[in-house]
């Protein structure tokens, strides 16, 4: 890896970054806020979703569940329902047992220190360095894909995304170049918004960069090359067949276990096809050693979600004997604010009501 830069260089980074951000920033509602508990939860929902998609969820999320308290004392099905959409249920479990820490240990307000941060459920140092630099003006740096990116092109750093190697060099980095008289918050907003709009990471704009004279990769004209690509895992391709349950205008639906892949989560009832390959998300027999009553297709559709590619086939379906957890029925008006997989929203979308 190349040394870290001096002094004087990060200060002229700095300023140029800083200028054009102040030109150039979105106006987000979480930046119009100093309050930690919606930075963090903006922090947590921009992890995996992009920003558009995050300003609704974010805006109903605070508005249902406005403080730390408020979260603390929800149900977990609210919370999920809340997130359903995002994906990454584990994250928003994550939350909700850090917001009931935060109750226990710190009295319901955000912690200031790293160390108490950190202690805290499901909270590493990305989060811990955002929330403290943006809601309190601690000199704290972040490295997230985006930050990854920037810096591995401005300073031409070797290495594959994501490596042990490039990630240790680029939080010493980071930890060098963050400000440390005031003004971290804005400095790691500034770097994550030129790689989430200037230095993205298929079409990056480098005329319109601020440091369009520093970046190495670019006068290498080598910007494609930074930061070098991960090995990929070649996706897994299964096939499934969901039931589709209605009585008395419910639906039937059964959650999953809580632990293991899409924790918690509610879905029809739901079996991977005999000829399917393998996989530890769904048995090629209906669940809980339950018996169902297969009718004719309603419906064929795709979906992906990680390391898979999944064709399900919906039918109508019905459900001899009585119905236990972790199995109920739901009104068509429930389905909205109910934490559902993304395979199940999908069938939903199609066939409900009338199917
Ligand atoms: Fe990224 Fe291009 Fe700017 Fe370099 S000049 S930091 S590659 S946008």
């Amino acid at each position: 890896m190349p040394p870290l830069p001096r002094a004087d260089r990060c200060a002229r980074l700095r300023s140029r970054l800083l200028a054009w951000y102040a030109r150039e920033r979105r106006d987000l509602p979480w930046r119009r806020t100093r309050d930690p508990y919606g930075i963090w939860i903006s922090e947590a929902m921009l992890q995996q979703t992009r920003v558009a998609t995050v300003i609704d969820y974010w805006q109903r999320f605070l508005a249902t569940l406005p403080d730390v308290r408020a979260l603390a004392e929800a149900d977990e099905e609210t919370v999920l329902g809340l997130w359903s959409g995002l994906g990454y249920y584990r994250r928003a479990r994550a939350l909700h047992a850090a917001a009931r820490a935060i109750v226990e240990r710190h009295d319901g307000q955000f912690p200031r220190t790293k160390a108490e941060v950190l202690a805290l459920p499901g909270v590493g140092e990305y989060t811990a360095g955002a929330v403290l630099s943006i809601a309190f003006d601690q000199s704290e740096a972040v490295v997230d894909g985006n930050v990854e990116r920037v810096l591995a092109r401005l300073f031409a750093l070797p290495g594959a995304s994501g490596s042990g190697p490039l990630r240790r060099h680029l939080w010493r980095l980071a930890e060098r170049m963050v400000p440390t008289q005031g003004g971290a918050g804005d400095w790691n907003q500034a770097l994550m918004e030129l790689g989430a709009t200037v230095c993205t990471s298929t079409s990056p704009q480098c005329d319109a960069c601020p440091w369009s004279r520093d970046c190495a990769a670019r006068r290498a004209e080598r910007v494609a090359d930074f930061p070098g690509k991960k090995a990929k895992r070649a996706p897994q391709d299964l096939a499934v067949e969901g039931l589709w349950i209605v009585q008395r205008g419910k639906l039937l639906l059964r959650q999953r276990p809580q632990d293991g892949a899409m924790a918690g989560l509610w879905e029809l009832p739901t079996r991977r096809q005999a000829a399917s390959p393998a996989s530890a998300l769904w048995s090629e027999f209906w669940p809980d050693q339950r018996e169902f009553e297969v009718g004719k297709a309603l419906w064929e559709g795709r979906h992906s979600i990680t390391h898979h590619r999944i064709a399900v086939q919906v039918r109508r379906g019905r459900a001899p004997g009585r119905i236990a957890a972790p199995y109920r029925w739901f009104a068509w008006q429930d389905l909205a604010a109910l934490a559902l997989t993304g395979l199940t929203k999908k069938s939903v979308a199609q066939l409900a009501p009338d199917a």
